[in-house]
């Protein structure tokens, strides 16, 4: 099936466009070459027509904040094993994302593409480079720094170095940290603005995008200042100040809010979805085990230290005050009219591999109309690493990553959910008829 019709009831192409109703798209050699508008089209008679006429079509999911080697529960690397690896690709495939922006992840993450397992389309960073001592020194495992997840920077001769390395291993983006205190509110070692300003020009030199992560309000300014590309996370101690938002839309950078992992990591817990039978996480027992005592920690933990062995360390009085904040900070960041893009941070927490479309719901519910939320999940996560000209709307030319969704997304956009089809490269990876799968939830 290498050249077929598409016959869509409403098609949603991800610019930002309205939807439009009755289109036909053709697929050829991996891509899109000719969307037809006409009452009567000669696509019609095509050998292949895939009939999407009660449905709605769109752009298969961009998540531009992932980390597909992890797993979810309390830390870093729980049940880390090659099958849950190839389990977790499946599944991101299976829940409609058709590209992955991994952010943080060890040297090896360059040889998945080359497997011939079920997969999206994966770009990554690989590296966090970070100053000497910075982020995420203090509860990042030093062994994770020799598989290559982090790199310390100190001189200007360091980062340029790390840049190029990097750039030579073929990353699509690169990842930083701008983060001037630890969890427990310490002062932490953070980049100088000399040194920040020195890796987004040598980036951008390479033409790579720069991603920074950031949890605290006092340092939004910086990375917006010194010509940071996306912000990923949304401010967990406070609304964020008025005149950084301001800055950060004026230089147009894309906020990733990453909203859904405290939003479904709290549900999670409060609710112990892990004691319920009805609840089907596709993770290994070690993981599963992991939920339990994480669960376990929550429910015993009292409300002003630190749950369990999260590594994040919250309280359950600060993880719902963290929720309210990002959500609060999203509103006031489209309110303004800024980028936003859609991201998972998963696997963590409760926030697994196969829950993508609650980021998009959350989105919604911050501000966005249902076909800008789309947006922000296909063409602008796809512009957080400079590919939008290659993927993340249904358009001439672009891959045929593409959703066919049994239901109407443009009036209710948890109708995602129903995923019918997914095609990557105008390749059926999913289809509900043919890949019987566990869902995550039983009735
Ligand atoms: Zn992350």
């Amino acid at each position: 099936m290498n050249d077929f019709v598409i016959k869509c009831g409403t098609l949603i192409d991800g610019t930002g466009r309205p939807a439009i109703h009755n289109a036909r798209i053709l697929v050829k050699n991996k891509r899109i070459a000719f969307i037809d508008t006409a009452i009567s089209s000669d696509l019609d008679n095509h050998h292949i027509v895939v009939d999407a006429l009660n449905k709605t079509v769109m752009p298969g999911i961009i998540d531009s904040h992932k980390h597909i080697i992890n797993n979810g529960g309390s830390g870093i690397g729980i049940g880390l094993n090659i099958k849950q690896i190839k389990e977790n690709l499946r599944q991101i495939c299976y829940g409609g994302v058709t590209s992955v922006l991994d952010l943080g992840s060890a040297d090896f993450i360059r040889i998945i593409p080359k497997l011939s397992w079920e997969q999206p389309k994966l770009f990554y960073a690989i590296t966090i480079l970070t100053c000497q001592d910075g982020y995420p020194a203090e509860y990042m495992n030093k062994k994770y720094y020799k598989l290559g997840s982090v790199k310390e920077c100190q001189t200007e001769e360091d980062i340029k170095k790390a840049v190029k390395s990097l750039f030579k291993k073929g990353v699509a983006a690169i990842k930083t940290a701008v983060v001037s205190r630890t969890f427990d509110n310490k002062p932490q070692k953070c980049w100088t603005d000399k040194q920040l300003q020195t890796l987004t020009n040598e980036a951008h030199s390479y033409g790579l995008k720069v991603c920074a992560h950031i949890t605290y309000i006092d340092d939004y300014a910086q990375a917006a200042r010194c010509g940071v590309d996306s912000i990923h996370h949304a401010a967990f101690d406070g609304k964020m100040y008025e005149k950084d938002v301001e800055e950060m839309i004026k230089r147009d950078v894309i906020f990733v809010p990453t909203v859904s992992l405290c939003d479904l990591t709290i549900q999670g817990l409060e609710n112990e979805w892990i004691y319920s039978k009805n609840y089907h996480p596709p993770v290994n027992e070690k993981i599963k085990e992991n939920m339990r005592i994480f669960t376990k920690a929550y429910r015993d933990g009292s409300e002003d230290k630190p749950v369990g062995d999260f590594f994040v360390k919250l309280s359950k009085k600060e993880f719902k005050k963290t929720l309210y904040y990002q959500m609060e900070n999203i509103k006031e960041y489209i309110r303004n009219g800024g980028k936003v893009a859609m991201g998972t941070d998963s696997s963590l927490g409760f926030s697994l591999h196969t829950t993508p479309i609650r980021e998009i719901e959350l989105l919604a519910l911050a501000g966005l109309s249902n076909i800008d939320a789309i947006k922000a999940s296909t063409f602008t996560s796809a512009s957080v690493f400079a590919k939008e000209n290659e993927i993340g709307s249904i358009e001439v030319g672009k891959f045929a990553d593409i959703l066919i969704i049994d239901g109407d997304v443009s009036n209710n956009i948890s109708d995602i959910n129903k995923i019918d089809i997914v095609f990557i490269n105008g390749k059926m990876m999913y289809s509900k008829k043919e890949h019987p799968k566990t869902e995550l939830w039983s009735v």
